[in-house]
């Protein structure tokens, strides 16, 4: 376990030492919370949750009488866990042969990657994958999903840049159908632009999904760049509720001490982080599992 969290690096140094420190607490002290509050703003829990835990801890030490930094060490430990809530694995269709995956996310933040990422894996897993490239504002983005396709042998339905979103996922949905595939990831909305915008094109192609399959679209992924942090999150908190998003895929983190901005998603969004970057190459996807991911911090 401890090997295939090595991409956490700096996130770990900070974890770790903040562990050690609390551990070796003698008594706890204002200084043992600054020092805690540090960490996590450090490690990009960001400071509403950092606030929360410090509160939640403070109180706890109170009520359960605890009097030495091990106590306070697993009090933490036990709370970023309960932050994370449940592992959370990809929903399949149980009604249809087709289980559709919508994914959005800013130019930038990895949605390409992440999706030929979760095509390969699927794939491996034994799915028969395809792949719809509804992200159709940019013609770079629509040529590069096609590459990755091809690299990771897996078919995009495609038409020219700036055609109808709607009529690109109505074509793989067909595609879909008639080359009996079993899951149908959808590059979405690149630019999020404004709420009402994302909502309204949303809407327009769940209609056509449903058409299709009555019970889709099953995930709306939100794919969100940890090395942006808090930016990243002040806007997915203004679109998260109202469009129905089911998880996230948070990306690079093996490139940022902000590992623990994963917290602070959890916290705001109230959506489960389905998958974490961890490279630039296709099989660095890892399913985010909060207890392993925990105890990685502190290992
Ligand atoms: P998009 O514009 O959102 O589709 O973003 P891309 O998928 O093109 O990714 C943007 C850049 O981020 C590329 O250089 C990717 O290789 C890189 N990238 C994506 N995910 C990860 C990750 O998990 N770790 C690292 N280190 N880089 C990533």
């Amino acid at each position: 376990a401890e090997q295939r969290f090595s991409f956490l690096g700096r996130t770990r140094q900070i974890f770790n030492r903040l562990g050690n420190t609390v551990q070796e607490t003698d008594t706890i002290t204002d200084s043992l919370w600054d020092e805690l509050e540090e960490s996590l703003l450090g490690a990009d829990v960001g400071p509403s949750t950092t606030l929360w835990l410090i509160e939640r801890l403070r109180q706890r030490v109170s009520d359960e009488n605890m009097r030495t930094g091990g106590q306070v060490q697993q009090a933490l430990r036990e709370e970023l866990s309960a932050l994370l809530g449940k592992s959370s694995s990809l929903r399949f269709s149980k009604q249809s042969p087709l289980t559709v995956i919508l994914v959005i996310g800013v130019n930038g933040s990895g949605k390409t990657t992440s999706i030929a990422k979760m095509a390969y894996r699927l794939k491996r897993e034994g799915h028969s994958v395809m792949l719809a490239a509804a992200d159709t504002f940019r013609a770079a983005a629509i040529d590069q999903l096609q590459e990755w396709g091809n690299r990771v042998e897996v078919p995009v339905i495609s038409q020219k840049p700036n055609s109808d979103p709607g009529a690109v996922v109505f074509d793989a949905l067909q595609a879909a159908q008639s080359r009996g595939s079993d899951v149908l990831i959808v590059d979405t909305a690149g630019r999020l632009h404004t709420k009402f915008n994302l909502m309204e094109e949303l809407k327009k192609i769940n209609k056509i999904i449903q058409r299709f399959v009555p019970d889709g679209p099953h995930e709306l992924l939100m794919v969100i760049d940890a090395t942006t942090g808090q930016n990243a999150l002040l806007q997915a908190r203004k679109f998260a509720e109202d469009i129905g998003l089911t998880g996230v895929i948070i990306t690079k983190m093996d490139s940022t001490a902000k590992g623990g901005f994963a917290f602070a998603v959890a916290d705001d969004l109230g959506v489960p982080i389905k998958f974490i970057g961890t490279g630039e190459k296709v099989e660095n996807l890892m399913p985010f599992e909060p207890q392993n991911f925990v105890a990685a911090l502190f290992a």
